[in-house]
């Protein structure tokens, strides 16, 4: 099936982004451990807030295009932002002997990446979308091939940047920074060079200008201004008091937790209290504007609900990151032919996967819909979930029984990888196509925000469910279920998973009807 050449310009722009963004993230816990000496627990306390802030910025980045800037300049303005940040971590590497420069400098460039990533990734999602006409059929494919193209910069960054900066000699981190910075700046040429030539709708209007320059949604401004007009500033009021108590009480049960005392100003997760409450408050915020139709609350109802079941899905999928590799490097026999693999080569799994499925996932979608037996969005999510809960009941079965210290074959991990891959191909694209078909035009981009969000609220559950990765035969007890071995850690994200695929599968009729019309 043919797709329009604007896909193939964000295909490869997103391809430089996350080439620049997993090449750094690759390196990063590497450079703060070898090169700037940080210890492991600080330096997974600041990767953990690191990689939950940048899906929270999206909320911004969301906002300030739908309403000032458009997606070209979004994307434009977020793109520097992040090659910028990325030499700043480059000059952070040049100088790492002096620690207190290198890490002001390193502090600097995490702060422009988190926001520049914020008004880059949100729009540059929402612009796939917009390339086709709302009801063609083939969005959920075009969105798959998209996602073909992040990770494709996704498994060749980690081997690039690892090649170049992670040589064991720490004034070599530099050389993989420099390479992301410069990876960032090539897509960033690229889409400013064919953005005007390629990026518009099947009948030629050039898409993701400014709101102003839209004629498209002219008429959806003045509705905008409207409901300026008519807007009360109590529900701003109102949400910015309830953020702060939200947060307030989250800061004084993660510091009652770490050391039993009420005082939030000690042992307080700052970042995980932001992340938690403002993915609670922004969308109670969106939803209560009165100035919505009945069709547009019911529509963005469905990408809340589906984006709150996707937290479960994250929150199991991105243990990949943390407790898979412990047990990756503790559990697993990985020598192949004499030659020992290191652990975190397991990573790029996912990514080659990916790369290797999304093809067939595009054809099995346009197959099916060709026939009309194309499952609808919110049913992809559910087997998604379902898929990932199957991947953890494969492992679960391969560890049962297993004595400590025994190490396991590595095709119980490559089969975990394989099937979760193909869940994700079923709920990540399939989920950015979804929040494009069913936002209203003006809320397009902040409600891809909030679709991200979800991702910083899973990440940072991720972090504390890994937390309970058994060791030593010690009973760690989640919610009252009680973890001694790998078996029954495994089970925890069998149940879970399976659980919520269940659950959003019940649903999904429920769903089809608040969509209005969208599938
Ligand atoms: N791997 C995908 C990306 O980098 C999806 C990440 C996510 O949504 N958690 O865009």
């Amino acid at each position: 099936m043919k797709h329009p050449k604007g896909l193939y310009l964000l295909f490869v722009t997103e391809m430089w982004e996350r080439f620049s963004y997993y090449g750094m993230r690759a390196l990063f816990v590497l450079y703060l451990t070898q090169a700037l000496l940080f210890n492991k627990d600080l330096s997974s306390q600041i990767y953990g807030s690191y990689t939950g802030l940048v899906y929270l910025t999206p909320l911004i980045g969301g906002y300030i295009s739908d309403r000032y800037w458009g997606n070209r300049r979004s994307i434009f303005c977020g793109g520097i932002m992040m090659a910028i940040g990325q030499f700043l971590m480059f000059f952070s590497a040049v100088y790492y002997q002096q620690a207190q420069l290198a890490s002001y400098l390193m502090f600097c460039g995490l702060g422009i990446l988190i926001l520049g990533n914020g008004f880059f990734k949100p729009n540059i999602s929402t612009m796939v979308g917009d390339l086709y006409e709302p009801t063609d059929h083939r969005k959920d494919s075009a969105f798959t091939i998209f996602y073909m193209g992040i990770n494709v910069g996704a498994t060749i960054a980690p081997l690039w940047c690892g090649f170049v900066g992670n040589t064991g000699n720490p004034a070599d981190f530099k050389w993989g920074f420099l390479s992301a910075g410069i990876g960032m700046l090539l897509g960033i040429i690229v889409f400013q060079l064919l953005k005007n030539k390629y990026l518009c709708t099947p009948n030629g209007k050039q898409i993701g200008l400014t709101p102003k320059q839209n004629t498209v949604r002219l008429q959806e401004k003045k509705a905008e201004e409207k409901r300026q007009q008519h807007a009360s500033p109590l529900r701003i009021y109102l949400s910015i008091i309830g953020a702060i108590v939200l947060f307030l009480v989250f800061s004084i049960n993660y510091s009652s937790l770490n050391n039993n005392s009420l005082s939030i100003f000690s042992g307080a997760d700052w970042i995980g209290s932001l992340i938690f409450s403002i993915s609670i408050i922004t969308p109670i915020f969106l939803i209560t504007d009165k100035a919505l139709t009945k069709i547009e609350r019911e529509r963005i109802w469905v990408i809340y609900i589906v984006s709150f079941f996707v937290i479960f899905f994250w929150s199991a999928f991105e243990q990949a990151g943390a407790s898979l590799t412990f047990f990756a490097d503790e559990q697993t026999n990985r020598t192949i032919l004499g030659w020992q693999m290191p652990a975190s080569y397991f990573q790029s799994f996912n990514a080659i996967f990916v790369v290797l499925l999304s093809p067939i996932f595009a054809m099995l979608w346009s197959f099916l819909g060709k026939k009309n037996k194309e499952p609808n969005s919110p049913t992809k999510q559910s087997i998604g979930l379902f898929l990932l809960s199957i991947g953890y009941l494969i492992i679960a079965f391969g560890v049962r029984g297993v004595a400590p210290g025994t190490k396991v074959s590595m095709l119980w991990l490559t089969s975990l990888y394989l099937v979760h891959t193909m869940g994700e191909l079923c709920l990540s694209p399939i989920g950015l196509s979804l929040v494009n078909k069913l936002s209203p035009a003006h809320l397009a981009s902040l409600l891809m925000g909030v679709w991200f969000m979800s991702n910083a609220a899973a990440n940072k559950f991720a972090g504390i469910l890994s937390g309970y990765y058994p060791e030593n035969g010690v009973t760690k007890i989640f919610m009252g279920y009680h973890i001694t071995t790998l078996f029954d850690f495994f089970m925890l994200f069998v149940v879970m998973s399976g659980i919520a695929a269940i659950i959003l599968f019940f649903l999904t009729g429920k769903l089809k009807k608040m969509m209005n019309g969208v599938d």
